[in-house]
């Protein structure tokens, strides 16, 4: 698994504290010519990334996600060039899932042949961030987009042929009504003008950031945030109208059609390793498959089992030490012992419908907290072997977690 972190936006929505900067549309021909070639040192400095850090990963890289920030603020160069170093380094099939994010507004003002552009260099699922129907909220939230926009949107992507489109929605917004939320969830499901549902919808509550200008309000008391009971009440509108529509509640925030389950991300709550490449992209390396894969200790000693290192978020840092051919400068890691391998390992699997083997489970966790968390249906078994956390019960996983470990 591969991710590359893009890290410009053309501007910046009020609740998010991801790692970008703004790389606002230029007027000027000179503005145009030094943000082309800002986005050129970038490609250049990711491909060298890729060529310096390729023998990081072992195993089989089946999928590409290229997420941020903006992505699809690049042109389309930025695309191929990064294909040709993927080339460079050995990869030269195609990838089973290819994920390019991007915002409705660049996808209207670049049109269908940008996306067409996308789908010849192996792009094959377009996850776009359209958060609401409502066009106040959109405003409030500092989107680039309105529902119109994000409905011709839709239509370019279909146009051009792409198959598998995820949106993203965001619900527990004060000022969002149960009724704006039912509103927003049937616009998504009939934002198609050829009549078919979207493969994938990500939703998510909104929570403050720290960093994030939402943060800033809620300081200055200019936003409170929406009530447990009110995010409880629009989540559980959530997981009806997803499973009217026929979508299945793989993760707590993710709804796919039956095949359409996001292959990339599931093989992280499935702690598959993965190298992240990019100014603040994060990758997790661990040092046997094994320890990945069943969260064990590989040789039966305490030793260190995996590392997670990321990138600082810094793009001239990050420029910098691609002009240099060396990453270190801009990385920092964390070493993962068998025991935070195998909490991580628990957190990421009970955040799946799947959940986690029975006795993984239990040779990791407060017996007695699990016992009474079985007995009460706070997580219940199932009939492979596996304990999973009911969808009635999603909402709170955090706590029947905390309470287990
Ligand atoms: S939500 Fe997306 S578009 Fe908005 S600032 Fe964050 S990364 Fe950029």
């Amino acid at each position: 698994m591969i991710y590359v972190h893009v890290p410009f936006c053309r501007s910046f929505c009020t609740y998010c504290d991801f790692y970008s900067e703004v790389a606002a549309k230029c007027s000027g021909k000179s503005g145009r010519n030094a943000q082309e070639n800002l986005f050129g040192r970038f490609a250049a400095a990711v491909s060298k990334e890729l060529a310096v850090r390729k023998g990081d990963i072992s195993h089989i890289v089946d999928t590409l996600y290229i997420g941020g920030g903006t992505p699809s603020v690049l042109p389309l160069s930025f695309f191929s060039s990064l294909a040709s170093a993927l080339h460079s380094a050995g990869h030269t099939g195609s990838f089973r899932e290819f994920t390019v994010e991007v915002n409705p507004d660049d996808i209207v003002e670049k049109g269908e042949s940008y996306v067409e552009g996308l789908l010849e260099l192996g792009v094959n699922r377009i996850s776009m961030g359209v958060q609401s129907f409502d066009d106040s909220l959109l405003r409030w939230m500092n989107r680039r987009h309105d529902s119109d926009a994000a409905r011709k949107a839709y239509s370019i992507l279909e146009n051009a042929g792409v198959e598998n489109i995820s949106i993203d929605l965001i619900y527990g917004i004060s000022g969002l009504s149960d009724n704006g939320w039912r509103r927003t969830l049937e616009q998504a499901l009939t934002v198609s003008s050829r009549g078919r549902l979207p493969s994938h919808i990500s939703s998510y509550q909104l929570s403050v950031e720290p960093g994030s200008a939402l943060a800033g309000l809620v300081e200055q008391g200019k936003y409170k945030e929406a009530s447990d009971e009110d995010c409880r009440r629009q989540y559980d509108i959530l997981c009806r109208e997803m499973a009217g529509a026929g979508y299945c509640h793989y993760e707590i925030s993710n709804f796919a059609l039956h095949g359409y389950e996001a292959v990339h991300n599931s093989a992280y709550w499935r702690h598959v390793p993965y190298l992240g490449l990019g100014p603040g992209a994060h990758s997790f390396l661990p040092y046997c498959e094994s320890s990945a894969e069943a969260g064990e200790d590989c040789s039966g000693q305490k030793h260190v089992c995996a590392v997670r290192r990321w990138n600082k978020s810094d793009l001239n840092a990050y420029l910098d030490a691609a002009a240099a051919g060396n990453f270190n400068s801009v990385s920092e890691f964390e070493e993962l012992g068998p025991e935070e391998m195998a909490m991580e390992k628990i957190m990421l699997s009970l955040r799946t419908s799947c959940g986690i083997d029975g006795n993984f489970l239990e040779e990791h966790c407060n017996r007695t907290a699990l016992d009474k968390a079985l007995a009460d249906g706070r997580l219940k078994k199932t009939p492979n072997g596996k304990i999973c956390i009911p969808e009635g019960h999603f909402f709170v996983s955090d706590g029947i977690v905390s309470d287990i470990l």
